[in-house]
């Protein structure tokens, strides 16, 4: 098949989500594709910043907490990215970074699963996952971990009686490759264990079923897909059935019943909101909630459609002008089970994406040799595809990435 640039612009005519994009702020010039590490900003970002900031805190000081609602935030925006990972209201609270809230999650696990300790988890998952893990072992004894990858090349193989709680990655951050939700779920619920999904690499990027899938508990970040911004607060979700039987460690005021009565000892509160523990920072989440105004009025299914049409063009453009240059896909060919990046593999990988950089295609760098390319569905035009292509290609064909400035490392990759 020989794509042209007809078809390009023949995709981009009739894209029903193609009027999203200059809501976003994005440079002249410049073909995003990190929004799965980063998402762009939004003009209405800007604007709810400054209100919170000039109005709320400066003008109305304290009494803000009460008059605009900035007390309440974590559970408001924890509906509303409910809508986005399907889960009814009353579930999920926006709060803390990822990391804490698998901590959090995984203890609550546990503690629902008290005569187990076996925590089933992927040696290729994020590695923070694995760290936190780590970290509720040291405070659980006799607890061990199970990986996918070391104890056996497939998880589902690792999961058997003896397992509390299987922690797993929705869409590998490397690969992208998507896990089958309702079956893995079902397969850890068949032997009376729970799950923990990690949701960084699929909130905003497709439909999500958490209700219908029967989850127990998930995570997720809200600055990739969801654009909240850099640092936005991440969610955490807890099936209402576990809710008023479980317990997190991390059990501060603002997950106690009364936090205003400055009671002695800790009485968790109702609901979700006994997943919440110290002071949020405002700013991050009025930023988060102008994103969130935003997909309201988003499909999700459009998103996937899109997503699923703008990944395969990147790889069918890559392997048509690119595969003479042993850049070798590096995730699932079949759009059905991938989330909405693609990587590819080269020994160069590091010095190619600082070429494309310098030349305004952003994308990322993944150890030891992944270029990772995230496609946004919302702001990226299949003629962005098309362009970034060509300029891959020139940095390919040229041999340009060898030269000695682009193998200078930096902290962010
Ligand atoms: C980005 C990402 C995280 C980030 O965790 P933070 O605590 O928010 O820094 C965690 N898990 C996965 C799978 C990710 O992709």
């Amino acid at each position: 098949m020989t794509i042209d640039i007809n078809a390009v612009e023949a995709l981009d005519r009739d894209d029903p989500l193609a009027g999203f994009k200059i809501r976003f702020d994005l440079p002249e010039g410049v073909i995003y594709l990190d929004g799965n590490s980063l998402g762009a900003a939004l003009h209405a970002s800007y604007a709810e910043i400054e209100k919170a900031a000039k109005l709320e805190w400066g003008r109305d000081l304290i009494r803000s907490w009460n008059t605009a609602g900035w007390f309440a935030l974590p559970l408001t925006l924890g509906d509303r990215v409910g809508r986005l990972i399907g889960a009814a209201a009353g579930q999920t609270a926006v709060t803390d970074h990822t990391s804490a809230n698998v901590y959090k999650a995984l203890h609550a696990a546990l503690g629902l699963n008290a005569g187990r300790k076996v925590i089933v988890a992927e040696s290729s998952s994020f590695p923070t996952d694995l760290y936190m893990a780590e970290g509720v072992m040291a405070t659980r004894p006799g607890t061990v971990m199970r990986l996918e990858g070391v104890d056996g090349p497939r998880i589902e193989d690792l999961i058997d009686e003896s397992v509390a709680v299987v922690l797993i990655n929705h869409v590998n951050y490397k690969t992208g490759a998507l896990r089958d939700m309702a079956a893995l779920t079902k397969r850890a619920h068949d032997v009376g264990a729970l799950v923990v999904w990690d949701l960084c690499h699929s909130a905003g990027a497709l439909p999500v079923e958490l209700d219908r899938c029967n989850v127990d508990f998930a995570v997720g970040c809200t600055y990739k897909y969801i654009n909240g911004g850099p640092g936005a607060p991440a969610f955490i979700y807890v099936a209402k059935r576990h809710q008023e039987k479980v317990s997190q460690p991390l059990s501060g005021w603002w997950g106690h019943a009364r936090p205003f009565g400055f009671e002695q000892g800790y009485d968790g509160g109702a609901g979700i909101l006994r997943f919440l523990s110290g002071t949020q920072p405002i700013l991050s989440l009025r930023a988060l909630s102008a994103a969130l105004d935003l997909w309201d009025e988003v499909d999700l299914a459009a998103i996937r459609r899109k997503s699923i049409a703008l990944t395969d063009l990147f790889i069918a453009l890559v392997e048509a002008r690119c595969g003479a240059y042993g850049l070798k896909l590096d995730g699932p060919r079949d759009g059905a089970r991938r989330g909405s990046q693609v990587s590819f593999e080269h020994e160069g990988a590091y010095q190619i994406m600082q070429a494309l950089i310098e030349r305004g295609v952003i994308g990322d760098f993944r150890a030891p040799a992944t270029i990772r390319f995230g496609f946004t569905p919302l702001y990226t035009s299949f003629g962005d595809v098309w362009n970034a292509v060509d300029v891959l290609h020139d940095v390919m064909e040229t041999g340009v990435w060898r030269e000695a400035r682009f193998a200078v490392r930096s902290a962010v990759t």
